[in-house]
């Protein structure tokens, strides 16, 4: 269930049906202001709506107040244990308080923090971590949980409302994946407030990418999360906010940039795939456009699977094909493909519309069908999908086809974009 309250982070809507925002953490230490306002800019860049900076002493606090005046993105302070520097960062124009409070010294000091945060319109993000719950939870912790997780999280959130304080989002946060699931689906349905996913100390890159990507993943799926960092073992914050791209990407809950799809390669492959899609991928960076681009390693299937994108190649031993929405462009050298390709997205982009030149399209489509008539006897994978998929519409095979309309994120695509 997706949120039904809203809270704004500067200008930016979470929660009550606004698109997932993206945010991150800078990894350097926050009142070294030219490193991080160098990395402020990058994951602004990179497509983060909000980042986060810790504020562990004094001299971040007083960071902070060039760091909001400069930075294009709305700060969220992220404090610990002292209250008092949760003050200073709000006196020092911090977007969005981020405050467990569980381990700020008690209820008096969360109440300051409220009562001074209500007064200037700051929202605070309240969670509680797995490992660092209250006392009287430990028993329950070891039993059961989720359950631990989420009655912390409830109690929080009554102590919040208790101090007339209600402009926030919530997180849980737990190195367990399948726990983390369990948990925010559990306060999803007991409470109305924003939900920030995560994954903690995920990883690397490559493992916590994935497990970021199941976790969050499926929450997202079911409609719920408001906002998510992808929490990596890297220096560089720019990689967590293209993971979470990817990730919304993927469940096609917002559209930014270039879709890249590709086919896994097997051993039809005619070229080397493995360097044209690095390369695709790497100038692809460089658009804003949320253009699909395909690759295809050989032309046996036609364009077939991925006759969707907006432009495709199919490659093979010598020359290739580049095609647009199903129909062939123009078949060129293979050492010219990848260049092509792009003169051809850039061409389109200055111009709106695709122009295709018919006798180029005319000889491209003639190369496409003789491969095609070639490897007619050929079992792809695509083949076999389709044979399937028709043996099913027949009523000669029990297999399950995939209904779209049934999708976990029908009726959410693009709606929070
Ligand atoms: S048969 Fe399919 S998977 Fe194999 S190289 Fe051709 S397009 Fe790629």
């Amino acid at each position: 269930m997706a949120s039904k309250r809203q809270i704004f982070v500067g200008k930016v809507p979470i929660g009550g049906g606004a698109p997932v925002a993206v945010q991150t953490m800078t990894k350097t230490e926050t009142a070294n202001l030219a490193a991080t306002m160098e990395q402020i800019r990058k994951v602004a860049a990179a497509g983060a709506d909000i980042v986060r900076c810790a504020v562990p002493r004094e001299k971040d606090a007083e960071a902070l107040k060039t760091i909001v005046r400069e930075s294009p993105i709305p700060i969220i302070a992220d404090i610990h244990f002292n209250h008092t520097l949760a003050l200073k960062a709000i006196d020092a124009g911090a977007h969005c308080i981020r405050l467990n409070p569980g381990n700020i010294g008690g209820r008096d000091k969360v109440a300051e923090v409220a009562v001074k945060a209500n007064a200037a319109n700051v929202p605070m993000r309240i969670g509680v971590n797995s490992g660092s719950l209250p006392k009287h939870l430990h028993e329950l912790e070891r039993e059961a949980p989720v359950e631990a997780l989420v009655a912390a999280a409830v109690e929080f959130t009554e102590l919040m409302e208790g101090l007339d304080f209600t402009n926030f989002k919530i997180s849980i946060k737990s190195t367990n994946v399948p726990n983390t699931i369990a948990a925010n689906r559990l306060l999803a349905e007991k409470v109305p407030y924003p939900l920030h996913l995560g994954i903690t100390e995920a990883g690397t890159k490559w493992a916590g990418s994935l497990k970021s990507a199941v976790g969050l993943g499926t929450l997202l799926a079911d409609g719920i999360g408001d906002t998510i960092r992808i929490s990596l073992s890297t220096f560089h914050a720019e990689e967590e906010v293209k993971v979470a791209w990817e990730i919304l990407k993927a469940l096609q809950l917002r559209e930014r940039g270039p879709v890249l799809i590709a086919c896994p390669t097997c051993g039809r492959l005619q070229f080397d795939m493995d360097s044209v899609v690095a390369e695709i991928e790497q100038r692809l960076e460089s658009y804003a456009e949320p253009v699909e681009v395909a690759v295809l390693g050989c032309a046996v299937n036609g364009i077939g699977e991925a006759s969707h994108a907006d432009f495709g190649i199919a490659g093979a031993k010598n020359e290739g094909l580049i095609f647009t929405h199903g129909k062939p462009l123009r078949k060129v050298p293979q050492e010219t493909l990848v260049d092509t390709l792009f003169e051809e997205i850039d061409k389109s982009l200055d111009r709106g519309k695709v122009e295709i030149d018919a006798d180029e399209s005319a000889e491209g489509a003639a190369w496409l069908a003789k491969i095609e008539a070639e490897n007619a006897h050929e079992m792809t994978p695509e083949r076999i999908a389709a044979m399937e998929k028709e043996a099913v519409e027949k009523g000669e095979s029990d297999r399950v086809l995939l209904d779209e309309a049934d999708s976990p994120t029908a009726g959410r695509r693009f709606t929070r974009a």
